[in-house]
């Protein structure tokens, strides 16, 4: 065992024997490193200063607009050849890819699901890619960091000490991993080497019609297609009818299908229904069918007090999809999948490659390694983001943000009830909030009113279809948006509507 002393003594040997040689310091031809560093460095601080800047000035900004052809147009320019200097590149991006993103950074967005990033966040993200991780495995301390924020996940939802965490890229990921954990689960590990194709029975999942489609997708991935994913009712609260998911694991088993996946949603993607975890739970103890739950966006909802409640059975589940890169508000991407046995979970994954063989000590030590537990092998320093995340800002301010976004929901909701212009087309469970203008053809006029809200760079909902129903649906997810953001959807919304219903009208005369 080598002290660090001794180390460092024996690393000064070697390098004033190479100092005699080339003198260290002074990057090679080949190198990518600066050739003047001073330089580079006085770049990088005007860099950095710029997107504190856009950070910090983003109300300045349109929540979104429209790319120009010429910016797109020169997107089509072919591999650079000959160096650029940094300075100019970066005033490229400043002025052709930074204004023209989607805008979830701004606190007028509020469409789809987005996180909306931090400032922590963004300065993790740098030192990560200084670090230049590969987290895929080894002995080394950013896979610590990744087991640490595995374990505070697993204390946070109520998850056995035998319980494994792995980031992947979001939920969608998350989903594939527990599909494939669950479906090893109930066919046993040789699947993996002899293939669904060898089995003789169907297998079938269970989620209700508000699931998100990566489910789908997931089932189709691991190779037991997606019609097998029975889609059950859901009730007037949009969450999943527990009576309709019995009868329909009755029908399938006697038809001769192998039930073996319920997925229940905390969050559903259109209107953030939460279904009665609790009651799936027993149902999967009940019919001894894995538990699966999508928390994408919702099951953060755990971090405030007065939100956590209504996760219960969340502990029960046998594995856990979610997002640190919505409600979390950590930058993109950083999904997360939790599993109640962890050994299970790697079982689905383990492979023998001589390149990956383990030691006891040295850089190959510290196994099991992330990559044991998913298909990616190398890897970012996700954990790291998530890990300053949580250190900087703490669990309760970003449960408080949670919180907040809930309360700007009902009050969306209050000034919609009280407009007699204006229709709630959903219960508010959480921070989503479906809505119309009333207007004959309100299909048609609410689908034009949501494009015209994102083209005034104010707000930015997007639209949904519930029930057949065009709905502007406003998902309040940014730690930025505030009351005048909300005043204005609701202002901009009532002043498009009854222009575009002004409009319709004279061209009906
Ligand atoms: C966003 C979302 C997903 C997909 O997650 P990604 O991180 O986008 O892959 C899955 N399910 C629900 C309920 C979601 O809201």
């Amino acid at each position: 065992m080598l002290f660090p002393a001794e180390i460092a003594e024996r690393l000064e040997d070697r390098l004033d024997s190479l100092h005699e040689r080339e003198s260290v310091g002074a990057c090679s031809a080949a190198s990518l490193d600066p050739a003047d560093w001073p330089a580079f460095r006085r770049q990088a601080h005007v860099m950095l200063d710029d997107m504190l800047d856009y950070l910090e000035q983003i109300r300045r900004r349109p929540v979104w607009q429209p790319a120009p052809e010429q910016t797109r147009a020169r997107f089509r320019s072919g591999l650079p050849l000959a160096p650029t200097d940094l300075g100019t590149v970066h005033e490229e991006f400043l002025a052709d890819i930074l204004p023209y993103t989607v805008g979830n950074a701004h606190p007028g967005f509020m469409g789809w699901v987005h996180g909306g990033g931090t400032p922590v966040g963004m300065m993790a993200e740098m030192l990560a890619a200084a670090m230049n991780t590969n987290a895929g495995g080894r002995n080394q301390i950013p896979v610590e960091v990744e087991r640490q924020v595995a374990r505070w996940m697993a204390d946070l939802f109520g998850f056995p000490a035998g319980a494994s965490g792995l980031f992947v890229t979001g939920t969608s990921m998350a989903n594939f991993i527990a599909v494939l954990v669950a479906r090893d689960a109930a066919l046993g590990h040789q699947v993996r080497g002899l293939g669904v194709s060898s089995l003789s029975h169907r297998l079938t999942a269970y989620a209700s019609r508000e699931v998100h489609g990566c489910i789908g997708r997931a089932m189709d991935f691991a190779g037991l297609g997606s019609d097998p994913l029975r889609l059950i009712p859901s009730d007037d609260r949009r969450r999943m009818n527990l009576r309709a998911l019995a009868d329909a694991i009755a029908a399938d088993r006697a038809a001769g299908c192998t039930p073996f996946l319920v997925v229940g949603t905390a969050g559903t993607v259109d209107t953030g229904a939460v279904d009665d975890l609790d009651g799936i739970a027993d149902q999967c103890k009940r019919e001894k069918l894995w538990f699966h739950v999508d928390g994408a966006y919702g099951a953060l909802a755990m971090l405030a007090p007065e939100l956590a409640p209504r996760l219960r059975g969340i502990e029960r589940a046998d594995s856990l999809g979610f997002d640190f890169h919505k409600w979390g508000q950590v930058p993109y991407d950083a999904g997360f999948i939790l599993v109640r046995d962890g050994e299970l979970h790697r079982q689905a994954f383990a492979c023998q490659a001589a390149y990956l063989a383990r030691e006891a000590r040295g850089l190959a030590g510290g196994s099991p390694w992330p990559c044991d537990f998913g298909p990616d092998l190398s890897r970012g320093f996700r954990a790291l983001k998530t890990w300053f995340t949580f250190k900087v800002h703490g669990a309760e301010a970003i449960g408080a943000s949670i919180a907040r976004t809930c309360e700007l929901a009902r009050y969306l909701e209050s000034r919609i009830t009280s407009s007699a212009e204006l229709e709630l087309m959903a219960p508010v469970e959480l921070n989503i909030v479906c809505f119309r203008y009333r207007a004959p053809e309100a299909d048609r006029l609410n689908r034009e009113l949501v494009i015209e809200l994102q083209e005034s760079g104010l707000v930015a909902p997007s639209a949904t279809s519930l029930d057949g129903r065009t709905a502007i649906r406003a998902a309040i997810v940014n730690h930025r948006t505030g009351y005048a953001e909300i005043d204005t959807l609701v202002n901009e919304t009532l002043r498009i509507g009854r222009s575009l219903h002004a409009r319709r009208k004279g061209d009906c005369a």
